[in-house]
């Protein structure tokens, strides 16, 4: 019995921590906050029944971390603490009358809105900014005093002069956020899940004018150490703070009952989205300091404050249809059109599913009732249908067998996951295919960005990628906005393009799973096209990490007539399909990696090739030979394994590409 109850509490640590390294260090969870706080409650009324000593270390008694390996760190004068949670508005009460049995009366409390932002600590001495830190592992925290400099939100100078730590969080904008990741998804780059990450991700960038670009916003609550305050109360403090310049909550009241406090907590739950940022519950405090300070802490929160948070939003709709939808490396993805419903803030009116396996696992039928969520709050997630609801003649949404736009015959990946479009020339692969093909890592075309290239489809220009070397100057001189010299710089940009090496030209073609160093690896074993089209399996698998998924992707490729005609037409207009060239770094040299679970940025092939290629060694499993394990998303048991591995370094993609590029 007792061992058991010990298994079971260590099975739960060991998810815990899990979750809090991919939440505070990665910037990038894999359940809802919901999720995660059931967890550690869970893990505490497990842990009731232990004593204290077996409780240490444990991680429902620490701050979760989010100091990553190697950043500039500084400890916090006083403690940065976490809050505990209450989810009912039972829990709130009880919390509530065990404060006012143990004070003798109701206290005065403060309540605020909970933001959901990035914890941030100043440090003012003889009134002047010394640094800026996160809040860390709560005793020491990441210096990013350049970036809070950068971003101009908190006064230089301020008139207290006595040393004091002032406490707030970081956020962006629910509009800033939306509009960040539209331009990322336009620009295929990773989207952050929700504005909580998108700020935690920002705040650490090592780009000062990327950073300034994320319009982080800041909202300061509390203290740290301080001294020689002019106010007793948390009320006043915020006023105290406002007048030094900081930026403070539009809302807060005070309560001096615990029906007051409920009607404030339930007012903005509902009316949470009517402000400009996302908060995710609301926090009560003990109003008189002093008081406070005799309450005093647990190891990771105070006794003077509760959190009440919010649940998930979660509504019921109906799926009118799925459209199809084809992308560059033409992968095609489903998208549930939904009856427009408001859920979190906005109105949902399409989610995506995926690939046909979700469309299996949810056994979608057009017309169905469907539970919606937004995951982390923001991005539309169907959990379920509700086949109680189905209409009797409803159909069961089958996945094409041909490509919606050009209908050739739809091919899957090796991994069957996936469904593409095979057809290099289809029109709905054109629009991003043509960016690829000019991008700067593939033909380097500068000009020939997104908008150029959506005007040429729109004017019918080009409609092929041949079509590019063949545009008529004087006519694209006479388009609005663009001029003979912007035709002249164009003109001039194409035809050095006719320059590139084969492994660029290869690279621009935009085979699946071609990636630059694979396109590298391929043109140097195979010299030229006419080699590289001959190959079979067997002769491609022998190019150094070209594995049966690029073999086969690439044997697709060259079986169908039309990207031979496409090789034939580039070839004619001059690129070479034989001139070599090298590329190497050394930036990772001496360096050993692992990737565990799906990478945004490229496919784990990819991402291998490009570790290589910086020098860097990729090994087969964790022990203590490795130095970096690479954390995409849904990791596996590598990162169960790595963590337990003294000297193993955990980092996110993000850390890696910075890494690569340093
Ligand atoms: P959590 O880390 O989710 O348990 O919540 C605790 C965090 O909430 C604190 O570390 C603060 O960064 C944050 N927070 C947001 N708004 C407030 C507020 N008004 N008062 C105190 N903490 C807040
Ligand atoms: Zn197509």
């Amino acid at each position: 019995m007792t061992e058991s109850l010990l298994e079971q509490i260590k099975k739960l640590r060991a998810e815990i921590e899990r979750h809090d390294l991919l939440y505070y260090q990665l910037a990038n969870p894999s359940i809802s906050d919901y999720e995660y706080d059931r967890l550690v409650k869970e893990l505490q009324e497990l842990e009731a029944r232990l004593d204290e000593a077996q409780k240490q270390d444990s991680p429902s008694e620490k701050v979760g971390s989010d100091l990553r390996p190697g950043a500039q760190t500084i400890p916090h004068l006083e403690r940065m603490y976490s809050l505990d949670n209450t989810y009912s508005a039972e829990e709130l009460q009880s919390w509530c009358e065990k404060l006012a049995a143990e004070l003798g009366a109701f206290p005065q409390l403060a309540v605020e809105l909970k933001i959901d932002g990035f914890s941030i600590n100043l440090y003012y001495e003889h009134g002047d900014l010394q640094y800026a830190s996160t809040r860390g592992d709560g005793l020491q925290g990441e210096v990013v005093t350049p970036n809070i400099r950068a971003l101009n939100l908190v006064p230089e100078r301020i008139s207290h002069l006595h040393p004091i730590e002032i406490r707030g969080e970081i956020y962006i904008p629910v509009q800033d956020f939306l509009t960040l990741n539209e331009t990322r998804a336009a620009n295929e780059e990773k989207t952050f899940a929700n504005p909580r990450n998108a700020a935690a991700g920002s705040i650490k960038l090592k780009d000062r004018a990327e950073v300034k670009k994320r319009h982080l916003k800041a909202i300061f609550y509390a203290l740290g150490r301080a001294s020689n305050l002019p106010v007793n109360r948390q009320s006043e403090l915020v006023k105290w703070l406002e007048n030094l310049g900081f930026p403070v909550s539009p809302s807060s009241e005070i309560c001096l009952s615990y029906d007051a406090v409920q009607k404030f907590c339930d007012h903005w739950e509902t009316e949470r989205h009517s402000l400009p940022f996302e908060i995710d519950g609301v926090v009560i405090k003990v109003d008189e300091l002093e008081l406070q300070r005799r309450l005093g802490h647990t190891a990771k929160s105070p006794k003077w404050a509760v959190a009440y948070k919010f649940k998930p939003e979660e509504k019921e709709t109906r799926l009118l249809d799925v459209q199809f939808q084809v992308g560059r490396t033409g992968a095609v993805t489903p998208v549930a059109i939904l009856e427009p419903v408001y859920i979190s803030g906005s109105t949902v009116s399409r989610a995506t599913l995926h690939n046909e396996g979700e469309i299996r696992r949810l056994d979608i039928h057009l017309g169905d009732s469907v539970r919606l969520i937004k995951s982390g709050e923001i991005i539309p997630k169907i959990l379920e249908t509700l086949p109680q609801k189905r209409p009797a003649d409803a159909a069961e949404v089958e996945f094409p067998k041909n490509c919606p736009v050009c209908q050739s015959h739809l091919e899957r990946d090796l991994d069957g996951a996936i469904s593409y479009c095979p057809n290099a020339s289809c029109p709905a692969q054109l629009q991003k295919r043509l960016e690829h093909f000019a991008s700067r890592n593939a033909m380097d075309i500068q000009g020939l960005g997104e908008s150029l290239v959506a005007r040429l489809l729109e004017h019918g220009y080009v409609s092929t990628l041949p079509d590019i070397y063949s545009l008529d100057y004087e006519k694209l001189a006479q388009l609005d906005r663009f001029g003979a010299k912007s035709a002249e710089n164009l003109k001039a940009a194409i035809e050095a393009s006719k320059e590139r090496n084969f492994d660029r030209v290869l690279f621009a073609l935009g085979i699946r799973h071609v990636g630059s160093v694979t396109a590298l690896r391929l043109a140097e074993h195979f010299q030229n096209v006419d080699a590289l089209a001959g190959a079979d399996m067997e002769a491609l698998a022998q190019v150094q990490d070209v594995g049966e998924i690029v073999a086969s992707s690439l044997a697709a490729w060259f079986a169908n007539p039309a990207n031979r005609e496409l090789i034939e037409a580039l070839r004619a207009v001059g690129l070479s399909f034989g001139q070599l060239s090298q590329r190497v770094s050394t930036t990772l040299e001496g360096k050993t990696f692992l990737i565990t679970g799906s990478l945004a940025s490229a496919s784990r092939t990819e991402m291998e090739d490009r570790i290589r290629a910086h020098g860097g060694r990729v090994v087969s499993g964790v022990s203590a030979k490795l130095n970096y394990l690479v954390v995409g998303e849904k990791p596996g048991s590598k990162l169960a394994k790595a963590q337990k591995t003294p000297g193993v370094q955990i980092i996110s993609e993000e850390q890696l590409w910075e890494l690569m590029e340093s």
